[in-house]
């Protein structure tokens, strides 16, 4: 039988409701069992493929192509559980085929309503990700604030699980914060106590609260937290900001967070420490013997979650390292105005990320043509890689003004360019080259020492790709094309010879990089930017 655990959120958003059922994922995987997460979007866009960084951040990518929130990164990065279509639900789905069930006449005679409708869908929709998944814990994150009118119908469907599975198949996890007030030199229990008297109205009494604190909490005030909101004293669970994210299963698992699940399913399982994630994650995390600053050159760089896998593969090529990775992000229209060389001469490393749209490419480009000229390691990811072959095409190869036809459509250079059958594409939602594709890797090349292997499959979000007819060119110019996808002869790696670290890829490999294992494009670009002096 599965069990369910739901995870709300009170009082404010950003709490980290998506670490948090992330590390009670990790804490049950560490317990033997097979765990699935899933992810429900109260948003009424389909997913969030279409909505731009400051509206959503970044938009992970799963390996069957789905463009999903940025929790499934989490999932993917704390767990082993993978991550699909599946597992990521928001309204506009629902909506949308409850909606295509009338028009077909499956609901014929009735009134359609979000109950029992609507909450069906979700329901049917959680119990497939389930299904897919084989799981034996299925780990739920609503996504919002309990007391948003847009969650209610996801609340809702939570409630009525509990009926449908039995009361001990259903966790609910609420996870809050309980603010410092500074000038009474206090932590206030107030709006906790109001958050779950909220959720208790919908008819979901929470069975353990993460509560998110600056200061420690004292035990009387445990009590408190629990005479109020109706939960036992050991499930309400301390959860102090920390250091690394990484630490945050360490803190549930100390409180014993991972005993009350068990308990309340009533299951057994052997207890582990997570003494390997502890030793090869986390104390590595904390304590680095080196360090190293490395740019990021993109035009989302003031938002913290626009480039979130990125941040997180460079923090787990610098745990490998044994290093601290410094993040210098640097907005590429700054480098237009005032020149490369102001902000990227104290740099070891330069990583140009992907994106849309022309705003702040000039920038991208100049980065890239110091990073080559002056032999700083760099990596190049999707629109990053198809930067490098536009300054490459420009200033090695005599294509002046080479472009994508992304940025300048009458270019007479198009060394990045749509194929054809992505010129027909008339609807916007879904339609990019999406998800895994494999790749075959040049003997002799950069990308066979970093990858070790000749085949590799990476994951794909992008609508531009490299303009075959410039390959010869490119090639005589000394660009190296290290990385093919073979059915399409597409261009998926490219080098540059003499430079001691110089890749940028078609594909997104921060979407595989975990802390424990990190992604090798990552591991050896901190590996190269150490070997810089500077
Ligand atoms: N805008 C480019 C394209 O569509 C790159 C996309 C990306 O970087 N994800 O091909």
């Amino acid at each position: 039988m599965t069990k369910y655990i739901f995870t709300t959120g009170g009082v404010i958003s950003s709490l980290g409701k998506g670490i948090a059922s992330a590390s009670i994922g990790k804490i049950m995987e560490s317990r033997g069992f097979k765990i699935a997460l899933v992810k429900l979007d109260p948003y009424i866009n389909v997913d969030p493929g279409t909505m731009n960084p400051y509206q959503h951040g970044e938009v992970y990518v799963t390996e069957d192509g789905a463009e999903t929130d940025l929790d499934l990164g989490h999932y993917e990065r704390f767990t082993s559980a993978e991550t699909s279509k599946f597992n990521n639900v928001t309204t506009g789905q629902v909506y949308n085929s409850v909606i295509s069930k009338e028009r077909r006449g499956d609901y014929l005679g009735k009134t359609i309503q979000v109950i029992p409708h609507i909450t069906d869908e979700i329901k049917a929709r959680i119990r497939k990700a389930a299904h897919a998944s084989g799981a034996d814990i299925v780990i739920v994150e609503i996504g919002g604030t309990v007391g948003d009118i847009e969650s209610l119908p996801f609340l809702e469907a939570a409630r009525q699980f509990r009926l449908d599975e039995g009361y001990n198949n259903v966790l609910y996890v609420h996870l809050t914060l309980i603010p410092y007030v500074r000038s009474a030199d206090e932590l206030k229990t107030k709006p906790t106590q109001h958050s779950v008297g909220k959720l208790r109205e919908i008819g979901i009494q929470p069975n353990i609260l993460i509560c998110r604190t600056e200061k420690p909490i004292s035990e009387e005030m445990k009590e408190k937290i629990s005479l109020f909101c109706n939960v036992a004293k050991t499930a309400v669970i301390e959860a102090r900001d920390a250091e690394t994210i990484y630490q945050i299963p360490l803190v549930f698992k100390e409180q014993g967070l991972d005993k009350i699940v068990l308990d309340h399913f009533n299951l057994r399982s052997r207890s582990t420490d997570l003494k390997d994630w502890n030793e090869k994650v986390v104390k590595r995390a904390l304590h680095p013997k080196h360090k190293v600053t490395v740019a990021i050159v993109g035009k989302y760089i003031e938002l913290q979650d626009a480039y979130k896998s990125i941040y997180e593969s460079l923090n787990h090529a610098g745990i490998y390292n044994d290093t601290r990775v410094i993040f210098k992000k640097i907005d590429s229209e700054a480098i237009e105005k005032d020149g490369a060389l102001k902000f990227l001469k104290d740099v070891s490393g330069i990583l140009v990320p992907g994106g849309f749209g022309s705003r702040g490419i000039e920038g991208k480009i100049a980065a890239i043509r110091f990073a080559r000229e002056n032999k700083v390691p760099f990596l190049g990811l999707c629109l990053g890689m198809q930067c490098a072959v536009i300054e490459f095409s420009r200033n090695m190869c005599c294509f002046k003004n080479a472009n994508s036809t992304e940025f300048d459509h009458k270019t007479k250079y198009p060394v990045i360019s749509l194929l054809e059958e992505q010129k027909n594409v008339k609807d916007m939602g879904g339609t990019m080259r999406l998800g895994a594709y494999p790749c075959r890797i040049k003997a002799g090349s950069l990308a066979k020492r970093i990858y070790g292997k000749n085949r590799i499959s990476e994951r794909h979000r992008h609508r531009y790709e490299f303009n075959n007819k410039y390959r010869k060119s490119l090639e005589k110019g000394g660009m190296v094309f290290s990385g093919i996808y073979p059915n399409k002869d597409l261009v998926e790696i490219v080098e540059v010879k003499n430079h001691p670290f110089f890749i940028a890829v078609q594909y997104h490999p921060e979407f595989k990089s975990k802390p424990d294992v990190p992604h090798p494009l990552f591991r050896d670009f901190i590996t190269a930017a150490l070997k810089v002096k500077r």
